[in-house]
């Protein structure tokens, strides 16, 4: 997605550790005109599947999810973090290790909010190591779901975890695949 790749070039700052900021858009400020046309692109990879409602993590995933659900008309399901695994016998849960953070969560999903009857498209922000889709595929698994596909917005390539989902056949859409970042600045994949 041309608009996006170009956005990350002007705004998009390289930290250390492999961390791409793009807090002026997507993660602290929201572009609410962006965030429509993500929502667009992520509709027309898509459109083909029957979607019963979409599935993200908080909290920078539910921007984004919103904006992809008014396309589908589907519900947004966000999967709660918390520190510790929760007593509800009535929710799914997953470990899911923060690439951010470096610590370890749990995710969660009320049973009510999913079921085997669901067709579900999982979106968040960000893919690195692939470990919050992993977990989030796990939660759909638990709940007897059928993951139609993951959509991310922007797609570290070089670390491993899109190719990785791609290898076990998922079906996996990226806006932008950086392939390479660092002093000489942002590359992505064609
Ligand atoms: P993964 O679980 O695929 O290793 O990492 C994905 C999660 O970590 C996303 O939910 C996202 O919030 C966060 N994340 C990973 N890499 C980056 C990054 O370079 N920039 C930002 N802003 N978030 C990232």
């Amino acid at each position: 997605m041309e608009l996006l790749k170009d956005r990350i070039l002007r705004d998009g700052i390289v930290k250390a550790g492999n961390v791409l900021k793009v807090d002026s858009f997507l993660n602290h400020q929201i572009d609410i005109r962006l965030m429509d046309e993500i929502g667009r692109e992520f509709y027309r990879r898509f459109q083909d599947e029957r979607i019963t409602k979409i599935l993200t993590i908080e909290a920078s995933g539910i921007a984004v999810a919103c904006a992809a659900a008014r396309y589908f008309s589907v519900p947004v399901v966000f999967a709660r973090k918390a520190k510790s695994s929760t007593l509800d016998t009535n929710a799914y849960t997953a470990r899911i290790k923060s690439f951010t953070h470096k610590d370890t969560n749990w995710a969660m999903v009320s049973a009510n909010y999913l079921d085997e009857d669901d067709q579900v498209l999982i979106i968040d922000d960000f893919m690195a190591e692939g470990n919050a889709a992993q977990g989030l595929l796990e939660i759909c698994d638990y709940a007897g779901a059928t993951v139609v596909g993951v959509g991310v917005v922007i797609e570290k390539g070089f670390q491993g975890g899109g190719d990785a989902l791609r290898e076990n056949g998922i079906h996996v859409e990226s806006l932008a695949i950086v392939e390479s970042m660092g002093p000489e600045g942002i590359k992505f994949r064609d």
